[in-house]
């Protein structure tokens, strides 16, 4: 198989033949690192194009021809949840359901240290659920519930 002279055949024919080879191999050599080069400059030129707007890089680096985009009007609305988002809480589970119901029920006012009577009718229940450790038996979690009771004394009533 004849390969294409990297030279016009005239010129090429005029190269001592023992000479040829040496040349083709150093002129192969050239053009692959010239297609290496190319490839790189091609890909430096295609980040040279990157600002803040196509790409993530951070708006700080862009260079100065590059327009902001005008910040958002505002929307007029409070920061965060809005009303009637529901609040985001596990729901109870139910009594039939718990381990054990603690009964927290205070007998003197914490404030003034007066003897309080009477109970809550619907006290404020707080659920504490124990995860098993993992290498005990697989068993449900079931949480405990502590009734808070909620009693005042006429002394400290707001
Ligand atoms: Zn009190």
């Amino acid at each position: 198989m004849r390969r294409e002279p990297p030279l016009p055949q005239q010129l090429w024919d005029r190269i001592p033949p023992d000479i040829q080879p040496a040349l083709r191999v150093l002129i192969e050599g050239y053009e692959c690192r010239i297609g290496a080069l190319e490839a790189e400059v091609a890909e430096l030129k295609e980040r040279l194009k990157q600002n803040s707007r196509n790409s993530s890089r951070p708006p700080s680096a862009d260079p100065p021809a590059v327009k902001r985009k005008p910040p958002r009007e505002p929307s007029g609305r409070q920061r965060g949840a809005q009303p009637g988002h529901p609040r985001p809480e596990r729901s109870l589970v139910p009594v039939e359901q718990v381990k054990a119901v603690v009964p927290c029920k205070p007998t003197h006012c914490r404030r003034c240290g007066g003897a309080l009577q009477g109970t809550d009718p619907q006290p404020l229940r707080h659920q504490v659920i124990e995860v098993p450790l993992p290498t005990a038996a697989r068993v449900a979690p079931r949480p405990a519930d502590a009734n808070l009771w909620d009693k005042r004394t006429s002394c400290c009533e707001q």
